[in-house]
Formats: structure tokens, sequence, C-alpha cells
């Protein structure tokens, strides 16, 4: 645990001086970064974030053609963030079939994806063998199709269902055709804040312990926060502190990707501390300490249906390099106020990074460059 006893005077000088010389910064520099409110810090905050990411990834930021299916909205977990879970008995509570998410990876396979992201509620009626042989089935249809599926969450469910170690289900996972996992579920992973925030959901020690036998087996994933709800910068420090020890012992992360809270059908609305639409300098700050804290993160990815195209351009000067997917369908931020669409074409997506100056690339799920 960093030791956060704050100096107020604390001199960005200091810690800009340090990133100059290639050193990597610490939990106490990143939460003097945090803390800092000076106007005048900001535009040299986001400049070095915008340098260090030119020398890792020159101009070039990449974006996936991929579709989003979340295959369920009923759930029994109650997250006080979450506005898209449902009871069975609610009116506009659903669940796919399998041929019915066949039918829809189908569409998106006719203009081009290249990765499947498939995730869900915690519906307490699946059986595991729903998870197992929707894999068994995509991978079948689409022998190519990268499959992108199922977060620690889910394993963790289907772990106590089957009496199976994490080990054991990732093994039948992947014999069954799963190629990787979004670091999803990790939201805050400070204790106390996220005992607050969704008391039901796996402790923070079991998604770490997830999250490194999936990466210790060859599934790689990415990994997220939850941000501009009730969580303090010692919260966030704790978080990526402990997401940059992970990606040092296993490399296992693709990228990092933060995902700002989006409130208006939430419980949690009330206790919001950042507003996506005035808010703006405060999420790109965020994104820039980032680049400047996750030294050993080659990719910081922005979401656009989080925070809007508009926005997500402009992050692309704060050091982020990847613009996401196009997704297709993104039910789980629409379903919490979010108002920024759901599809972006990939044509939409080249014309807004060439609009930052920036080159498009195009890449697979675990980025290499097609
Ligand atoms: S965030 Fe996921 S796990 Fe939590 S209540 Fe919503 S659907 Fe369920």
């Amino acid at each position: 645990m960093i030791n956060l006893n704050v100096n107020k005077n604390s001199n960005l000088d200091y810690i800009f001086n340090k990133i100059s010389q290639s050193r990597h910064i610490d939990g106490y520099d990143l939460f003097c970064l945090l803390e800092d409110e000076d106007s005048e810090n900001f535009n040299e905050i986001i400049q070095t974030a915008d340098c260090i990411n030119k020398s890792i990834n020159s101009n070039k930021v990449s974006y996936v053609v991929n579709r989003n299916i979340n295959f369920t909205n009923i759930c029994y977990l109650n997250c006080k963030f979450c506005g898209y879970k449902r009871t069975a008995h609610s009116k506009d509570s659903f669940t796919l079939t399998i041929d019915k998410i066949i039918e829809k990876i189908n569409e998106g396979y006719k203009i081009g994806i290249n990765e499947i992201c498939v995730t869900g509620g915690i519906n307490p009626d699946f059986n595991p063998d729903f998870y197992f042989n929707l894999i068994k089935s995509i991978r079948a249809n689409f022998p190519e199709l990268h499959i992108h599926a199922f977060s620690p969450q889910e394993i963790f469910e289907l772990s106590c269902k089957t009496g199976f170690s994490y080990e054991k289900v990732f093994e039948i996972l992947k014999k069954n055709g799963l190629n990787s996992m979004p670091g999803t579920a990790a939201e805050i992973l400070s204790p106390e804040t996220r005992k607050e925030i969704c008391k039901d959901k796996i402790p923070a020690g079991k998604w770490v312990e997830i999250i490194k036998t999936a990466h210790k087996m060859d599934i790689k994933s990415s990994a997220t926060i939850l941000f501009g709800h009730i969580e303090s910068n010692t919260d966030i420090v704790y978080h990526l502190d402990l997401i940059r020890k992970i990606q040092d012992e296993t490399n296992g992360f693709t990228e990092f990707i933060a995902l700002p809270f989006i409130s208006h059908k939430t419980s949690l609305k009330h206790q919001v501390k950042i507003d996506i639409n005035t808010d703006r300098q405060k999420i790109l700050k965020f994104y820039a300490i980032l680049r400047l804290y996750l030294h050993n993160f080659k990719n910081i990815q922005t979401s656009w249906p989080k925070i809007g195209a508009e926005l997500a351009v402009q992050s692309l000067a704060c050091g982020i390099n990847d613009f996401g997917g196009t997704l297709m369908e993104e039910s789980i931020t629409k379903s919490a106020g979010g108002n920024f669409g759901e599809y972006l074409s990939e044509s939409d997506i080249v014309s807004l990074i060439k609009s930052a100056g920036k080159i498009p690339v195009r890449r697979d799920t675990l980025y290499n460059y097609i």
C-alpha cells in the first residue's frame, strides 16, 4: 500500500523532471497529479502525455472492427452504478438464445468484423453449459473470428456453478474457442469503495486472481477502471498501482480503458463527480495522467460510447492511441443514460481519427496491425 501523506506544496516540476529523465513516477506522484487543479498545469500534463504517446506509437491511432453483444440484462447482482440490469420479471428484460447470438454475429461478419465481444448480466437461471456451448457454437460458425468473452465476474460464477477451478473453466473455454477476455468488472479495486458501489461483486482479490490465471494461460485481457463516481484519488492510486503491478508480473493486458461513470439512470446519480457534458477538461486530464503513470502499457483506449465522438477525438491529443471498436451494439452505456450512440462505422472512425491529424490503423484484438 502506498503511503499518501501529501505535501500540498509538492512540485509538479519535480514530476515532469522525473518523466523527462525517463524515470517512472510513483503512487505519490500520481496522487499529486490527480489532486492538482491548477489550470496552468493542465496544458503541461496534456503535452507531456502526448509526447510520451508519440514516442511509443508515433502518430498512429488504432481501431478494431468488432461487434459487441450483451446477451442478457437479467442479473441478480445490484451494482449501484448500473442502469442496465433487470430482474427476470421486468417487462424489458431479455435473454438471447445461442441461435439469436449467432444470427447477430453473422450480421457483423457480413461487414467484416474480426472480433466479437460477448458478455452479459449474471443471470441466475443460466446453466454453465450455456457459456461453454455459446463459445463452441461461435467457433463452429466463425472459425476465423477472435472471440473476446466473459468478464472475471462471469468466470467466477461459472467456477461456482461447476465446482471447477478457474484454470479448469478457462481450459474448457479455450478448448471451445475462447481467445481473450474483457477486463471488466474491475470497477474500482480499492476494497472499501468497491464494497460501497458493488457489494455483491467479487472482491478485488478474486478479480486479480482470475485475471492472473487467465494471463498465465495465455488468455490476454484488457484492464479497466470506472471513474467519476464516489471514488477518492487515493482509490484511483490504489487501483492503478495494482493494475501496473499485474502488468509488470504477467504482461497480459493488451490495453487500458478508462470508463467515465454515466450516471443518469443509476442509483449513484446524485453522487456523481464527473459530468460528461461539463467536465471535459477533467476527463482529458485523467486520460493524460494514465499515459504518464502506466509506463508498461503501450495502448490506452478512449471510450467514444461514454464521452462522445467529439471528446474522443480531442483525447487523441492527450496520450490516447486507440479509438476502440465499431461495436454495433453497446446497450450497457445506453441503459445508464448515455446518449452517444451504439455504433460507428469503420469509415466514421477513420474520418474521426484523421480529423485529429492522426493516422488511422486497423488492428486485431491483440493489437497486430491489419
Ligand atoms: S454491472 Fe453487471 S453485474 Fe453489476 S448489476 Fe449491472 S449487469 Fe449486474
